[in-house]
């Protein structure tokens, strides 16, 4: 069989543990047998960054910028354990992090949808992918104790020294006050991605904020997504088939719980917080579910949503059989090739793409799966696979599905 060509290398961002060892297994037989896989790599692995002071992570990143598309394995943040047991020169940053930030990304989160792992919610029949914003609200606020009695203002200084005053309150006893903001250029460049991302995927997007109740706050958040939408995005949704839907956000909460799912659900930084993990577990498995960076000057960064998988890992160094699930780390590599496929023109790589993801889900939906799928399946008597075996059942379909 000849292999499919790549025009453009993918950025592939190695990582750690147990991620690292399906990383390997999943190059060797998904991917390499199939194509002539061009990746320019960069080893994102604790010991690496630890060696070259995180410069492989910042590397990594601009090369994104380089090329465009990345996929990244799962890696470690560095806590205190983590300084003793890789002797680290310091407590590094989240790749994560430092990445989001150098590419001002809004990450994406969906699950992939299989029959026998059936979400608790009844009606959900297709995805749903939560945008989070990823900037400021009560993650950058600032608080205070009030002991007692007085008045509370906010204060804008200007740079000429020109002041706004707001009551916030006059107290008459003890209380709290929180002082939140956000910048219109965050919340910009967070609408183009939705915006942008719902186009790429021929999905609707859902907004919702608390504009009744925060007049200005809120508000502006729904009129930033109003003009850019009006302004750059209208006709391209119109020419897709479809909308952009903008609600409160307990009633958005409502039609999510009885939707049938299949459109992407953009949340303020708190929102997408809790409703993320609202959403993932809903589904039914971290291990299913799947993450992309999308920046808005057209950047994607594709990865798993769970972590390394220490706990395996550990199992995994004694020499006892792991069974961990790869599932949504090649979905990594198959969103990464897709949209690689995409922006180069070679269709023999979004079919390949394809064809992966459709050889994952049958080998699951034919009672094949690794061991945290078959504690939660409602397919009879599945079959536990170990790590390999697992992903050398999904090669076998891989074969059906490409011949
Ligand atoms: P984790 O790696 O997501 O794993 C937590 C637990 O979830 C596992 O112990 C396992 O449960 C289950 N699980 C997750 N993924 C699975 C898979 N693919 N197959 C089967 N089971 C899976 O989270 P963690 O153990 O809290 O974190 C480990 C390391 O990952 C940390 O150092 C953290 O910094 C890092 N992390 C990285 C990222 C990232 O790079 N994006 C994200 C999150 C965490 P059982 O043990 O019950 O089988
Ligand atoms: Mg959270």
């Amino acid at each position: 069989m000849n292999k499919i060509k790549m025009v453009t290398p993918l950025v592939e961002m190695d990582g750690d543990e147990m991620t690292r060892i399906l990383w390997q297994m999943i190059k060797d037989e998904l991917l390499i047998p199939f194509i002539d896989l061009k990746t320019e790599y960069y080893d994102l692995g604790l010991e690496e960054r630890n060696r070259t002071n995180d410069q492989v992570t910042v590397d990594s990143a601009n090369a994104t910028k380089k090329y465009g598309v990345a996929v990244k394995c799962a890696t470690i943040t560095p806590n205190a354990a983590r300084m003793t047991e890789y002797n680290l020169k310091e407590m590094w940053k989240s790749p994560n992090g430092t990445i989001r930030a150098m590419l001002d990304g809004t990450v994406f989160r969906a699950p992939i949808v299989v029959k026998g792992i059936e979400p608790n919610v009844k009606t959900w029949k297709k995805p749903i992918t939560i945008a989070r914003h990823a900037y400021g609200d009560v993650y950058k606020a600032t608080e205070m104790k009030i002991p007692g009695a007085g008045k509370a203002e906010l204060v804008y200084t200007a740079e000429d020294g020109t002041e706004t005053r707001e009551l916030i309150h006059n107290f008459t006893g003890a209380g709290v006050i929180q002082g939140q903001h956000n910048l219109c250029d965050s919340i910009e460049s967070f609408a183009h991605s939705c915006f942008k991302y719902a186009l790429d995927t021929k999905q609707d997007l859902w907004f919702a904020t608390k504009d009744t109740i925060s007049k200005k706050y809120d508000h502006t958040f729904k009129d930033i997504f109003a003009e850019i939408f009006e302004k750059d995005y209208k006709d391209a949704f119109e020419k897709a088939g479809i909308t952009y839907f903008y609600t409160l956000i307990d009633d958005a909460v409502a039609r999510v719980m009885k939707s049938e799912g299949g459109y992407i659900w953009a949340c303020k930084n708190y929102d997408g917080d809790v409703m993320s993990d609202m959403i993932s577990s809903a589904f039914g498995s971290l291990a299913m579910m799947t993450s992309v960076l999308v920046s808005p000057n057209g950047y994607y960064e594709y990865e798993a949503a769970h972590g390394t998988v220490q706990r395996h890992y550990y199992k995994h160094l004694k020499g006892e059989e792991t069974s961990t699930n790869s599932v949504a780390t090649i979905f990594a590599w198959s969103g990464a090739l897709r949209k690689r496929g995409e922006l180069d023109n070679t269709k023999e790589l979004v079919d390949f793409a394809d064809a992966l993801e459709k050889a994952c889900i049958s080998t699951i939906e034919s009672g094949k799966m690794t061991k945290d799928l078959a504690l939660i399946t409602t397919i009879e008597n599945p079959t536990v696979l170990n790590s390999k075996d697992f992903i050398l059942a999904i090669r076998e379909e891989l074969e059906k599905h490409i011949r």
